[in-house]
């Protein structure tokens, strides 16, 4: 059985979660569509694994469904694969009216949606997250964007998709190092947002059991934020939690070598640890990230010095203006943020200045 998650957003639009539900891409798209075209966009991984499925049910449903695969990885999501996808959609005399599919993890989801944004001004898109990070996160709340040279996510638009089909089932193709990464975000929703859900991933014995209706939790956490705040212009900051210390170090590691929820992951240890220290935080917090962390495969620890982390977030395009914005936890399940002067933070940190 599917469940159904309404989001409302600005363009409101339904999330279906269920095993098996890939297979019904077709006939759900065909409820939202206007015309039978349907251009699918994925990467090289994800398109031999579930493209052909994807495609035929589209066609049972009566779609004329191309497909466009580009080399899977962050590298990936830039001007050029954008370019490309342009390019296949008007070679695919792609119109405005019609759709295009988004089958594949967050990169796929931020790139195809971006040229779904922008295409003729806008075409309508769905998507179909293949990752843990994609189907609790990146999927749902309509950010899209591709990377500059110069950074992370610098091009991009709010556009909501038209439907999300979510099937957990897809997962099992998922490596390892993949899915703890999604599992950051996880963590990430409880901490924020759920202490019933940081006790539930505590006692939980077997993850992939009960991964529908931890996907189900984390999907209703997101939807609820971004429903209050569509723009990220106060409430949705709160899913930054980690981020800012998170993205310093990818920085610092010119991001290789550590997956964005290994960043994540010590970002989230890391400010906790020194809320703590100020006093914003009760203390032990951290350990109780910490060991959520560990039991789902991520390592709390930064993997290099303070300082260098603070400095590199510096510069982080969240800052704004002469403050920054902390995300710190009043508890596990309870977040707020925390604003301070640029100049404030070192000593926060407990750095020289
Ligand atoms: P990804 O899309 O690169 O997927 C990770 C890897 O898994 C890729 O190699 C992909 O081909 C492969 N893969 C995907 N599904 C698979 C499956 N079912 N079986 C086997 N392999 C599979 O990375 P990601 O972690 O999903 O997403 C990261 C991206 O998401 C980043 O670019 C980040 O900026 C973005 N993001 C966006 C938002 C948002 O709100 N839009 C939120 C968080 C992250």
């Amino acid at each position: 059985m599917a469940d159904i998650i309404p989001v409302k957003t600005g363009r409101a639009y339904d999330i279906h979660l269920g095993r098996g539900i890939l297979v019904e891409t077709g006939r759900l798209a065909a409820d939202v569509a206007r015309t039978r075209k349907a251009v699918i966009v994925t990467d090289t991984h994800v398109g031999p694994l579930y493209g052909t499925q994807v495609k035929a049910s589209l066609e049972a449903a009566g779609f004329d469904a191309p497909l466009y695969a580009f080399e899977a990885g962050e590298a990936s999501k830039n001007m050029q694969t954008l370019q490309a996808l342009y390019r296949f959609f008007a070679q695919s005399d792609l119109t405005r009216a019609d759709l295009v599919v988004a089958l594949g993890g967050g990169v796929v989801g931020d790139a195809a949606g971006f040229a779904a944004a922008t295409y003729m001004r806008g075409v309508d898109f769905i998507q179909v997250p293949t990752t843990l990070l994609a189907q609790v996160d990146s999927s749902v709340g309509g950010k899209t964007a591709v990377d500059l040279p110069e950074g992370k996510n610098l091009a991009g638009a709010f556009w909501q998709p038209r439907l999300v089909i979510c099937d957990p089932d897809v997962l099992d193709t998922l490596d390892a190092e993949n899915f703890a990464c999604g599992m950051g975000e996880v963590v990430k929703h409880a901490c924020i947002r759920s202490k019933a859900l940081y006790d539930r991933l505590l006692a939980c014995t077997d993850i992939r059991a009960e991964l529908s209706a931890i996907i189900a939790d984390n999907v209703r956490i997101k939807r609820d934020v971004v429903e209050h705040d569509e723009r990220e212009k106060g409430e949705r900051m709160l899913l930054n939690f980690g981020h800012t210390l998170g993205h310093g170090i990818e920085k610092c590691l010119h991001y290789t070598g550590i997956s964005h929820g290994a960043a994540v992951a010590a970002g989230m240890h890391l400010i906790t640890l020194h809320a703590e220290r100020n006093g914003l935080t009760p203390p032990g917090t951290a350990a109780r990230i910490g060991v959520l962390l560990d039991k789902y495969g991520l390592s709390a620890d930064s993997p290099l010095p303070l300082a260098d982390v603070v400095h590199a977030a510096l510069n982080d395009k969240k800052r704004a203006g002469g403050n920054l914005h902390l995300v710190l936890l009043k508890d596990i399940g309870d977040a707020f943020i925390h604003t301070l002067p640029v100049a404030d933070l070192p000593a926060f940190f407990g750095l020289g200045a």
